[in-house]
């Protein structure tokens, strides 16, 4: 559904941020002292933390993340196309540790459900009454034939961001004049469901503005994905020349590499290229196997009031882990449902059931550096699932000025420093 921007864009945005308020105001803070353990210290498991020490100033929280500083995904394509420093994207933890929370930089390596706590790769173990999980995502390696841990130092995936930001922009700075680029997308669902393309927008910018007579080819498992007919138009109108995409059913698939000679197959063509980003399929992190919350697919089903494992009681998931389709794997959703999620621990705690609530998810885009589309979903909890809200959200109009444009990437950019403040400010 198409909506006119910007006005009722921010009138959208107004009410989204006050359901996602309306979700999270406060149950009466309650004095209890239990034990809360977090892994996982990015959207969701920074936020989570914070939420649980508002809503629980007497409990005992641990936040377990192996890294001393988070390198957030959202806004990474900037760095990638040299718009962005990576250092703009680092977030360290000192103010959840000013706030009384004990950071533990360490790795959960094992879950022991029926005692309550988790071992750490040091030796520690941690008891809790209440876990939440909120791993992000792992690569499932092989899965495109030969596309193994060594592979991606040579076809970067950079979907963890970091050095795999670093190489991939370094592989592009590097590349001759006239040279392929090749991206390949997975099949849903995968984190950020409009990131490839965005990803491409921003390469094919940095391919028209250094190397005008290079080219991006995108290899896509799918035959349609988030904002399309925007993206199209922003390419046609702006990347005429340095973008082709090729859907699951013009041979887009991609079957196989060879990270040597940066060759990759599909079903019927062979493709040899100066840079390949391969973005694999994914999965749960892998703690999620390990505490037994993650099922056949990969990921971890939840209730969707709660956000606790429908496998294992006691533990909570949240973020890019869980099966919470239709809601995207995405940072917005990541913080929104740990606010949710450390509601309902709150109310578990003092023996009331949590309320079912309305949830919100707004992802932007950005086509050029200046310029960015979005789309918005509103969600509710329906026998057990989430469900979309008929009618409500929707995604920028397709004809809108370059004013309009630019809006949205100054809305973008707020939202950024808003979500980043709240996680780890
Ligand atoms: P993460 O943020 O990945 O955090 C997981 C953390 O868990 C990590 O720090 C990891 O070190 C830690 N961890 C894992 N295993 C363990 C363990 N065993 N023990 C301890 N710690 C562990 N989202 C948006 O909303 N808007 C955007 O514009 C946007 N753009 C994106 C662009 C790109 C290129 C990509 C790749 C993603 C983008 N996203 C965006 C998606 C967003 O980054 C993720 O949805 C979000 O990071 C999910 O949060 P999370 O807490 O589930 O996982």
């Amino acid at each position: 559904m198409n909506r006119p921007v910007p006005l009722s864009r921010r009138a959208l945005l107004s009410s989204a941020l006050s359901l996602g308020a309306l979700a999270v105001l406060p149950p009466a803070r309650a004095h209890i002292k239990a034990k809360l353990v977090v892994i996982g210290g990015g959207f969701g498991g920074a936020s989570a933390a914070q939420h649980l020490r508002t809503l629980l100033p007497d409990a005992e929280i641990t936040l377990v993340e192996p890294n001393p500083i988070y390198t957030a995904c959202p806004f990474s394509n900037l760095v990638i196309s040299g718009t962005r420093t990576l250092s703009q994207q680092q977030f360290g933890y000192e103010s959840l540790r000013a706030r009384g929370i004990t950071l533990a930089h360490d790795r959960a390596v094992a879950v022991d459900t029926s005692k309550r706590h988790v071992r750490l790769q040091s030796g520690h173990t941690l008891a809790y009454d209440r876990l939440i999980l909120s791993p992000g995502i792992d690569i499932r390696w092989n899965q495109i034939s030969g596309y193994d841990q060594a592979a991606a130092e040579h076809m970067p995936h950079a979907w963890k961001a970091g050095g795999q930001t670093e190489l991939l922009r370094a592989q592009l700075t590097a590349m001759p004049e006239g040279g392929l680029v090749v991206m390949s997308v997975p099949p849903a669902p995968y984190r950020c469901p409009p990131g490839p393309y965005e990803r491409a927008s921003l390469i094919a910018h940095y391919l028209k503005t250094h190397k005008p007579r290079s080219k991006l080819l995108i290899l896509d498992a799918k035959d349609s994905f988030s904002k399309q007919s925007l993206f199209q138009a922003a390419w046609a109108e702006h990347y005429p020349h340095h973008i082709e995409w090729r859907s699951a059913t013009e041979d887009g698939r991609v079957a196989r590499i060879d990270a040597a000679t940066r060759t990759v197959w599909t079903d019927f063509e062979s493709y040899q290229a100066d840079v390949v980003n391969i973005i694999p399929p994914q999965k749960a992190g892998q703690i999620a196997d390990l505490a037994g919350v993650s099922d056949a697919t990969g990921w971890c089903p939840i209730d969707p009031v709660s956000f606790e494992s429908t496998r294992v009681p006691g533990i909570h998931v949240i973020g890019d882990a869980t099966l919470a389709a239709p809601m995207p794997k995405s940072a917005f959703s990541a913080n929104l449902q740990a606010k949710i999620c450390a509601h309902a621990i709150a109310s578990l705690l003092s023996e009331r059931a949590p309320e079912p609530t309305i949830l919100t998810n707004t992802c932007y885009s950005y086509t050029t550096p200046e310029t960015a589309v979005s789309i918005t979903g509103v969600y509710t909890s329906q026998d057990h699932q989430l469900r979309s809200v008929a009618g409500a959200g929707g995604v920028s109009p397709l004809a809108a000025e370059v004013g309009v444009r630019r809006t949205e990437a100054a809305e973008a950019a707020a939202w950024f420093q808003t979500i980043t403040q709240d996680a780890f400010g």
